[in-house]
């Protein structure tokens, strides 16, 4: 029988795995090959760090999403891809076939360009580790602990903002030299930024971090900033093991994917997510992610029948939402920008619709 291999639980292939539930591809076996059973949904971590949400109401049950459409489950690390062979390489178990492959991996955390960043920080990436981590920190909290959260995109204010609420800590995001939230409306901004002050957030912009030590994160050209606990909320980095693989990689190392998702000079490998490069790069955000998930469902069909695969056409702009932690959002579409109980309550709804669909 032919063998679909999706390798990771990432948002585009729990809707794979859903919608191969709903309408089974007789005469094809399906294995998920990835490192957690529970697979998080990352529009809600910053709730569940603000305590608005357990940590069950985040996750997937993979275990119980690959039973309900028949498939098989392998836990273990990917380390290789062979696309001559048609195989993949695992940390703790034989290779594994395939006939047609799909990858949604995600990244990285990008720690490797600030020295002393990947022994003393702790990385938001992968999500799958992320909660985990962070109980050590909750674990440890002392009142007036100083915490920095290094990077502030969407990722970085919101966990910044969530820690202020949980805890009763001094909590300083580290901006760099591209500032509070780069790429988003001057508006939406200045908001977060008085969020951030109301919530007693410091903020540290201008210059970017070169070190971090046990202890306090440097900077060039300016005060050291002492920090019991560094949270490391920079952007996305491609997982080296994919180098080796021989598929085309942009100037980041994600894989190159054409028009229909598939690997650049690959029929039977598609890419989907945070791991895969299209067109011109897209955000790293779990919103393309799920984007992609119906369109890569119908290629690996289409192409399981012997059929042509369709294109992936990216929406232009999309749906920013980001918790303030205190049952309030900001949010931002097409340069508009709006806020309040409401955009929370409109977050909160559109996230729980996610997860419902896929917690059965
Ligand atoms: C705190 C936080 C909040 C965020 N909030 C938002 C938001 O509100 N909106 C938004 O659009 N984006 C958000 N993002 C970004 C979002 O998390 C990512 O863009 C999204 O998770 C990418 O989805 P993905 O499917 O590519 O990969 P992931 O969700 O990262 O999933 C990758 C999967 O692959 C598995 N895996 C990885 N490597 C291997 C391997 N070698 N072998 C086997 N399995 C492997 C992992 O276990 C995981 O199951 C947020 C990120 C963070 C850190």
């Amino acid at each position: 029988m032919p063998h679909l291999l999706l390798l990771g639980g990432g948002h585009a292939h729990v809707e794979v795995l859903r919608q191969w539930a709903a309408h089974p591809l007789p005469g094809w076996r399906v294995t998920l090959l990835t490192r957690e059973w529970m697979s998080p949904y990352s529009g809600m971590l910053p709730g569940v760090i603000a305590g608005l949400y357990q940590p069950e109401e985040a996750l997937i049950d993979i275990t119980a999403l690959t039973a309900r459409c028949n498939a098989a489950l392998i836990l273990d690390r990917a380390t290789g891809i062979d696309p001559r062979r048609r195989r993949v390489q695992r940390a703790q178990g034989a290779d594994v076939d395939w006939d047609l492959l799909s990858i949604d991996t995600g990244a990285t955390p990008d720690v490797g360009r600030v020295p002393g960043a990947a022994e003393h920080a702790l990385p938001l990436k992968p999500i799958d580790a992320l909660l985990p981590r962070l109980r050590g920190i909750f674990h440890e909290a002392h009142p007036g602990q100083r915490i920095a959260v290094v990077g502030a995109g969407a990722a970085g204010v919101e966990v910044a903002l969530a820690l202020a609420v949980r805890l009763d800590a001094a909590i300083t995001l580290v901006a760099g030299a591209s500032g509070l939230l780069p790429g988003f409306p001057g508006r939406l901004r200045r908001r977060a930024g008085q969020a951030l002050a109301a919530r007693k957030v410091a903020l540290r912009s201008g210059r970017n971090v070169t070190e971090v030590a046990q202890g306090a994160v440097h900077f060039d050209g300016a005060p050291s900033l002492p920090a019991e606990s560094v949270i490391w909320a920079t952007g996305a980095a491609a997982a080296p093991w994919l180098a080796e693989t021989g598929l085309a990689r942009d100037a980041r190392g994600f894989l190159r994917v054409d028009a229909c998702l598939r690997a650049e000079g690959h029929s039977h490998i598609f890419a989907a997510g945070d791991v895969a490069s299209f067109g011109a790069g897209l955000p790293k955000a779990g919103v393309f992610a799920v984007r992609q998930g119906p369109v890569l469902a119908a290629n690996l069909r289409a192409v399981a029948r012997g059929r042509a695969p369709r294109p992936y056409r990216p929406q232009r702009d999309y749906l920013r939402l980001l918790s303030l932690a205190d049952g309030t959002a900001l949010g931002t579409r097409n340069g508009l920008i709006f806020g309040g109980r409401w955009v929370w309550w409109l977050k909160d709804r559109l996230d729980r619709g996610f997860m419902a669909r896929y917690q059965g």
